[in-house]
């Protein structure tokens, strides 16, 4: 039987695969972006109550009230955004379960959909099965920053989305609010959408101010707003996430979520509503982050290893020029099998053939686990 692929380039992602690389050689595992550590045993006892009190059916197709609404007032004191909890929110299983719905929401046959490049590896594969065309746009190499002449290039008039990522995802880089306001004039005037992947919204550094797209009512009006609890709450596994969008836009977000998963998983959303009311919690965690991405920092000071700038997120890119010719997938499967750590090489978030001699390690770990990987590091 002959079987026409509707994504005949994709294969297994390399987080899968880095993943089982690093296990089969019992390497240290700095790749697929991950905690090492325990979740809060407040939170895994709510999880316990919520299931024991018999919270175990489905929940609502858009997500449990309270949920909702302690998201609601979150965004509210945190960047003056007012979405109706009734109507504007909507809880999902996971950022990515989230990023598809919102993509197939709106992109049509021959729409076209401005990607940042290096982006996540989510974003383009969804775009396609909707028969949407990705429009490429570079952060510039190697301080990865956004030149927004570029993205006012790339619109035409069959732009329907642009998708945007900070804290972004893999290389660390933050938009400014220089970044908002280049946005926001190149989109007067036109109908593009917005889609905005703020997953890693509580781990910004150095005092930066984390620029979500719904502290700019002119941007709100279009835009899809992602976030997950995984990267906030270190249980990644438990695959809850929420859009927030204004009601026309959340209407169709949820004609595509309600047929995906219908809802999530239900007593981790109470537990997590019930958790939120703890503000110190995700209030603290950059702090908490920044201080792993120094520990890991001043670790690998004296390793040939050269740390880029990392303002977000729990990625750190290295530039490995000094050390080695050899492309990054090549250089991040040989330091796996060889010196026994495990990392992501960024090409495979490029479509076209880059061929810069960086790599990405998580420091989403024990400070044990960052000592042990950056000992074997320092050594080459
Ligand atoms: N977001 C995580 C990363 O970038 C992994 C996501 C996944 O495994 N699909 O490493």
């Amino acid at each position: 039987m002959k079987i026409q692929s509707k994504l005949p380039n994709v294969g297994v992602t390399i987080f899968t695969i880095m993943s089982k690389l690093a296990n089969d050689h019992q390497a240290i595992n700095l790749s697929q972006g991950f905690p090492d550590f325990d979740v809060h045993p407040d939170l895994l006892a709510l999880v316990n109550k919520y299931m024991r009190s018999g919270h175990n059916q489905y929940a609502p197709m858009q997500g449990v009230a309270p949920l909702r609404e302690q998201i609601a007032d979150k965004v509210l004191a945190l960047y003056n955004a007012s979405y109706d909890p009734e109507s504007e929110i909507t809880v999902t299983s996971g950022g990515t379960e989230a990023l598809f719905a919102a993509i197939s929401a709106v992109v049509q046959q021959g729409d076209e959909v401005i990607v940042l490049e290096p982006a996540f590896d989510s974003y383009v594969p969804v775009i396609q099965l909707n028969g949407g065309i990705p429009v490429y746009v570079a952060y510039k190499f190697p301080d990865y920053r956004i030149d927004w002449d570029d993205v006012r290039k790339a619109l035409s008039s069959k732009t329907r989305l642009i998708i945007l990522n900070s804290p972004h995802n893999p290389t660390g880089a933050v938009f400014t609010e220089t970044d908002i306001s280049a946005l926001k004039d190149i989109l007067l005037d036109t109908d593009v959408l917005l889609l905005s992947d703020e997953v890693y919204e509580h781990i910004i550094f150095d005092g930066l101010r984390h620029e979500s797209i719904s502290r700019y009512p002119e941007l709100v009006e279009r835009s899809f707003v992602v976030s997950s609890f995984g990267k906030t709450y270190h249980t990644t596994g438990w695959k809850i996430g929420y859009c927030l969008a204004p009601a026309p836009l959340s209407k169709e977000f949820q004609r595509v979520h309600q047929f995906l998963t219908f809802a999530s998983n239900t007593p981790i959303q109470y537990a997590y509503a019930e958790f939120m009311k703890n503000k110190d919690i995700y209030l603290s965690l950059s702090a908490f982050y920044q201080q792993k991405r120094d520990k890991f920092l001043s670790l690998m000071e004296n390793s040939r290893f050269k740390a880029m700038p990392c303002h977000g997120t729990y990625f750190q890119m290295v530039d490995y020029s000094s050390i080695s010719d050899e492309s990054d997938v090549e250089f991040s499967k040989r330091l796996t099998t060889e010196h026994g750590v495990a990392s992501i090489p960024p090409s495979v978030f490029y479509h076209r053939q880059v061929d810069h001699k960086v790599l990405r390690f998580c420091f989403a770990k024990k400070d044990e686990t960052l000592e042990n990987a950056a000992e074997r590091l320092r050594k080459i």
